[in-house]
């Protein structure tokens, strides 16, 4: 076997171990309750065949092309030109996946729904709507994402409303930051909603046991924003 066809081997190997396991949930220690808490990763490389490459969802014409390799650390690489179609989503999926592998995840989610956050690219505010984590967690690398929608803040009283005709961005967690002490905004917004983390019980779950772990980890650095921000291609979702 050549060391061509080996490589190739390997993909399809790799291939169909993500398309089989799908996406799997990645463990840590919450910094705010010191709970365990689980989360799914979501991961694009989906069963199928037809339209996008990795997702096999239908192509809308926006599509671009390459070759889908995998490296040593079971990352997915795309090397464009000839080859099979990737969507837009999928392609930024990728090139997070990268980014994230290069910077260190910042793999807890910082804000919650109801969370109100700042773009810091264009000083746009969104309120957050939903958020999940995407990677591959077997590869050790997630980002959380959230689905915001954008808002403004009326001067004076501090109301929010909706802007863009209420549509719906998906954005990584490495463009958000929190929302600057600057803006005004009502008081009856600052009330957050529940966390909504599922917390499993993996020590045994006594009082004391939990207050031990909470003491330890509150000592922990809160994730940071990376130094510099990656060329990003954001695909906008839903629509009125
Ligand atoms: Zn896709």
């Amino acid at each position: 076997m050549t060391v061509e066809n080996k490589h190739r081997a390997d993909n399809k190997t790799l291939r169909e171990f993500y398309e089989a396991t799908g996406s799997k949930g990645v463990l840590w220690i919450d910094h705010r309750t010191g709970r365990i808490v689980e989360l799914p990763v979501e991961s694009r490389i989906r069963r199928g065949e037809g339209g996008c490459q990795l997702c096999h969802q239908d192509l809308d014409g926006t599509e671009k092309h390459g070759r889908l390799q995998f490296d040593e650390r079971r990352l997915p690489r795309l090397i464009f030109g000839p080859g099979e179609a990737i969507c837009d989503e999928c392609l930024e999926w990728v090139r997070l996946l990268d980014y994230h592998a290069e910077n260190g995840s910042v793999a807890t989610p910082r804000f919650e729904e109801g969370d109100l956050v700042l773009r810091a690219a264009t000083e746009e505010i969104y309120e957050v709507l939903d958020s999940k984590l995407s990677g591959i967690s077997t590869a050790g690398v997630w980002f959380p994402t959230y689905t915001c929608q954008r808002i403004e803040i009326r001067p004076g009283t501090g109301k929010i409303l909706p802007a863009c005709m209420g549509l719906l961005f998906e954005i990584p967690d490495c463009e958000l930051q929190p929302l600057p002490p600057r803006y005004a905004i009502s008081t009856s917004r600052l009330h957050k909603l529940g966390h909504r983390h599922r917390s499993v019980d993996l020590v045994g779950g006594t009082p004391d046991r939990q207050q031990a772990v909470t003491a330890d980890i509150r000592t922990n650095p809160t994730p940071m924003l990376p130094d510099h921000r990656p060329v990003l291609l954001l695909g906008k979702r839903g629509g009125p």
